[in-house]
């Protein structure tokens, strides 16, 4: 006999930062959801470990901030640039952001941990090693879940892709994606080690090579470092340990301290992700919606994915407790979406081209929009502190990339 179908209102896929901050935020909410995660317990991955100012205030939207502060993440109020090895005045992000908010560390996977748990304290049920496989949309979708005790169908009045950069759900509803053209990559790395630092953001900059670092401590003890690339850097892709030496001396030619170095034992794995951005437009098919990285990847580069994903979570949310009609409200998030992503994009866009160009002539123009950019602030982007609202007009562009750059981007 065949197994019952399982009714719900919502069916997330994925267990992530999307996934599980929308099915807490759901279950409070009093609606029936379940959320299908593969993983039984997450491991690094290299994902983000940095939320930005302007998405710490999509966190506190979706009251996840202080459950973040209270288990896995610590805030980080200061960022120090350093320009080809030199440092320059840090940033205090209390008092240069709009809401005078910090950025979160944390190690990736503790995150996932512990928002999970929270999505099931909140009444979510969550399956865990459990993964969708199949899909049927349509007025009351159901989709084929496989565990280990075999195959369960669900059927709910929507069913969300939160499963991440690959996601399976957007393959099976056949949805296309649309991406740029490759310019930059990002190598992640874990380093141990007893650095007695502020617990900053760092961020140095080798940009007439095209190359720069980030480094925060994720947990105590340990740091996580980004090597970000432009796509003509260097001669080859690096990934695995066999490639640690090189990567840390990467770090020392882009300006990392090098006693910051020697304290300091990478571990575990390298792997580098090519940044350009990739997504499907208007993510929502026939009551089943995409979310975060399923709906549309930004450069990590930037930071923004945690942010990003928040700020979807918050529009789905909102969408779905105002509309009783789901498809409606599915369709309007899609549209909030796709506006507040295309614009991040494109800030994203002119931050690769004005910090990461490569040569004398880039190196040239860069200094120009540097010293533009102090005596005028309105004319930096601030795309940490502002994300999709950063400030990225025409006339932004033309003045610190020149007029030609304006259609471009
Ligand atoms: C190298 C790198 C560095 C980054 N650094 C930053 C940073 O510093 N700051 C920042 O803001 N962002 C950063 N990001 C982006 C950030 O990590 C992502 O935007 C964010 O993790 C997206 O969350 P998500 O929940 O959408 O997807 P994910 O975190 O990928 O979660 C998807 C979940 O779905 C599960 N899953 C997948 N398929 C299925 C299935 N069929 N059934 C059930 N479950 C499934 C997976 O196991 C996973 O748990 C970085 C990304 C990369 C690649």
């Amino acid at each position: 006999m065949a197994a019952p179908v399982i009714d719900c209102d919502l069916l997330i896929a994925g267990g992530g930062l999307a996934g599980s901050a929308l099915g807490r935020a759901m279950a409070l909410a009093g609606h029936h959801v379940i959320i299908v995660e593969k993983e039984t317990a997450f491991r690094d991955r290299i994902r983000g470990e940095v939320l930005l100012p302007w998405g710490s205030v999509e966190a506190k939207e979706l009251d996840i901030y202080d459950i973040l502060i209270r288990t896995c993440a610590t805030e980080v109020a200061r960022e120090h640039f350093y320009y080809s090895g030199a440092a320059t005045s840090p940033r205090d992000y209390r008092t240069s952001t709009p809401k005078g908010t910090c950025t979160l560390t944390f190690f990736h996977p503790e995150m996932q941990e512990t928002l999970l748990n929270e999505a099931a304290r909140a009444g979510a049920e969550i399956w865990r090693g459990a993964a969708l496989s199949a899909l049927r949309p349509g007025d009351r979708p159901e989709a084929d879940v496989f565990d280990d005790d075999g195959m369960k169908t669900v059927r709910a009045r929507l069913v969300v892709g939160a499963d991440g950069r690959e996601s399976h759900v957007a393959m099976l509803l056949a949805m296309p994606r649309s991406n740029d053209e490759t310019e930059l990559f990002t190598g992640g790395l874990q380093m141990t080690g007893d650095l007695q630092i502020e617990h900053a953001l760092y961020f140095c900059l080798h940009a007439i090579s095209g190359r720069g670092v980030i480094l925060v401590q994720n947990r105590p003890g340990n740091f996580r470092a980004y090597l970000l690339h432009h796509k003509d850097a260097l001669p080859r892709r690096l990934s695995g340990a066999r490639d640690f030496a090189a990567v840390m001396q990467h770090f020392r030619e882009i300006g990392l301290p090098p006693d910051w170095l020697e304290g300091l034992t990478p571990y575990g794995f390298f792997a580098s992700f090519d940044g350009a951005h990739r997504w499907i437009p208007h993510p929502v098919r026939a009551n089943c919606a995409l979310l975060g990285d399923a709906a549309a990847a930004s450069d990590p580069v930037w930071g923004n994915g945690l942010s990003r994903t928040l700020r979807d979570v918050r529009l789905l949310r909102d969408r779905l407790l105002d509309d009783r009609d789901w498809t409606r409200a599915a369709d309007g998030y899609a549209k909030d979406h796709d506006d507040f992503f295309q614009r991040l994009r494109r800030a994203e866009r002119l931050n690769a081209r004005l910090h990461f160009s490569m040569g004398e002539e880039a190196e040239r123009r860069r200094q120009l929009a540097y010293a533009r950019m102090e005596s005028e602030p309105e004319l930096n982007p601030d795309v940490s502190g502002l994300g999709p609202e950063a400030r990225c007009n025409d006339h932004v562009i033309s003045q610190l990339l020149g007029q030609d750059h304006v259609t471009l981007i």
